[in-house]
């Protein structure tokens, strides 16, 4: 891991003229300056300032009405992390960092998401007797331009080798980057729908998992732009085709390297350990709010949908993909995936509120039930109460709903954070549901 003075003679021997010094806001957009080599070690030392009002946008990167941080809330400054150092290398003698947000006095500032995860990381730590790991699991489309239209980029099916040779140039430059940036990537597929890819990240401890997933995110779309291509994470780009999800798998390793969700004793046949069901137990409990973190943009509801693969119902399965947390097979290493994220989040929220929801089931012993075995997806109401199968929420203001409701997350994610987050996301859903589409004037004009 780098420190200042290593990064300061990194910058010096590689000749680095840029340094891009990036955050993330809460609707998960990447902000940031570019500074020169001179102004580096002020920056690690002091931080950076910006208006603290640059927190208070929405998706579509406009400021909100009534924001918490606003004109008059002064500044707060990022100040990189010589860990996350990296070297572009599809660029010239330019660098990127990851920051943290301190406040004036250079105390965490309240709203920093990086900062809470980091926060609860430790107290995993603490709680669990191990470290947590994750492993960020990106699916997204390559589109290009036609008439004016945005179609997927080739016509590739579901794991054909054709997919990653049509697309070979920017495979192996996207591939290559993220491992010159010391992202390590395990294997890449061409998935379900036609232009859309998924290269899956090896898994690390849980910080940097989430700041690869940002790197994945922001070197997706540089490249697929220098390709000629828009690279998309958008979580359902096309009506008819695949979405695209996000995927976290979590395990959890103590010093000695034992997989502390593991246990062959498990009478379920799972071979998962108490801590694994109680953890489990936990993201279900939280199942609803953590949608709103996870699948937070009006789009995200268009994903998930009974019979897609996306999860549309909380609870879990092993080897089962219509549910939110499926546990693998057993050839495979004991951990467990949380289906319900999409691209358009903000990593270190969504990391930190798994967590988060993973504790409150560790610390209330919550048991998740019976895992289910089938495609929970043809359900009926019925047999969905029989079994206490509930549906996910299916629009983002439900989603939000739940999150109001939830003091739990909110003590997790800071009551700053959490308020600021629900406004935004609120402002999002009322844009929306005052929008008339082409599609709508087109149905309606000519018959009423
Ligand atoms: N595309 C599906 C989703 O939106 C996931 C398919 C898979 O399991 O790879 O989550
Ligand atoms: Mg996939
Ligand atoms: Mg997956």
């Amino acid at each position: 891991m780098y420190t200042a003075d290593d990064v300061m003679k990194i910058v010096k021997e590689q000749e680095i003229e840029f340094i891009r010094v990036e955050f993330l806001d809460y609707a998960g957009l990447i902000r940031g300056r570019t500074i020169r080599p001179d102004n580096l070690r002020d920056a690690m030392e002091r931080g950076i300032n910006f208006s603290t009002a640059i927190m208070s946008f929405d998706s579509f990167d406009e400021y909100i009405p009534n924001p918490m941080y606003g004109a008059g809330d002064g500044d707060f400054f990022a100040v990189p992390d010589p860990a996350t150092f990296v070297i572009l290398p599809y660029r010239r003698k330019t660098a990127r960092m990851l920051c943290d947000l301190v406040d004036e006095n250079g105390d965490p500032w309240p709203g920093c998401p990086r900062h809470a995860l980091k926060r609860l990381l430790k107290e995993v730590e603490s709680v669990m007797g191990g470290r947590m790991y994750m492993a960020y699991e990106q699916e997204a489309y390559l589109l290009r331009e036609e008439n004016g239209r945005l179609v997927p980029a080739d016509d590739s099916h579901c794991f054909s080798p054709d997919g990653v040779d049509i697309q070979e140039d920017f495979v192996q430059s996207f591939v290559h980057a993220l491992e010159a940036m010391g992202v390590r990537t395990e294997q890449i597929s061409s998935e379900y729908g036609p232009g859309q890819l998924e290269v899956n990240l090896r898994y690390t401890h849980a910080l940097q998992a989430t700041d690869d997933q940002v790197t994945f995110k922001q070197v997706f779309k540089q490249i697929a732009r220098d390709k000629g291509l828009i690279g998309t994470l958008m979580p359902k780009p096309f009506e008819h085709l695949a979405g695209s999800g996000l995927h976290v798998h979590i395990s959890l390793y103590n010093d000695a390297g034992e997989n502390l969700f593991a246990d062959n004793t498990d009478p379920r046949g799972l071979d998962l350990s108490e801590k694994a069901y109680h953890f489990i137990g936990g993201l279900l409990k939280h199942g609803r709010s953590l949608i709103a973190i996870g699948a937070p943009s009006i789009n995200s509801y268009k994903r998930m949908r009974p019979g897609t693969w996306a999860p549309a119902h909380i609870c879990y399965g092993a080897g089962n993909r219509s549910v939110l947390v499926r546990i693998p097979e057993k050839r495979r290493t004991r951990r467990f995936e949380f289906r319900g994220g999409d691209g358009t989040c903000n990593p270190y929220l969504l990391s930190a509120c798994l967590v988060a929801a993973g504790l409150d089931g560790i610390h209330n012993r919550i048991h998740p039930g019976e895992p289910a075995s089938d495609d929970v997806s043809w359900l009926t109401e019925a047999q969905m109460q029989e079994r206490g199968i509930a549906r996910l929420p299916r629009t983002l203001e439900e989603a939000v709903d739940s999150l109001s409701q939830d003091t739990i997350l909110a003590q997790a994610i800071g009551r700053e954070i959490w308020e600021e987050y629900i406004k935004i996301k609120r402002t999002e859903w009322e844009k929306y549901t005052r929008h008339v589409s082409d599609w709508e004037r087109r149905l309606f004009a000519q018959r009423f």
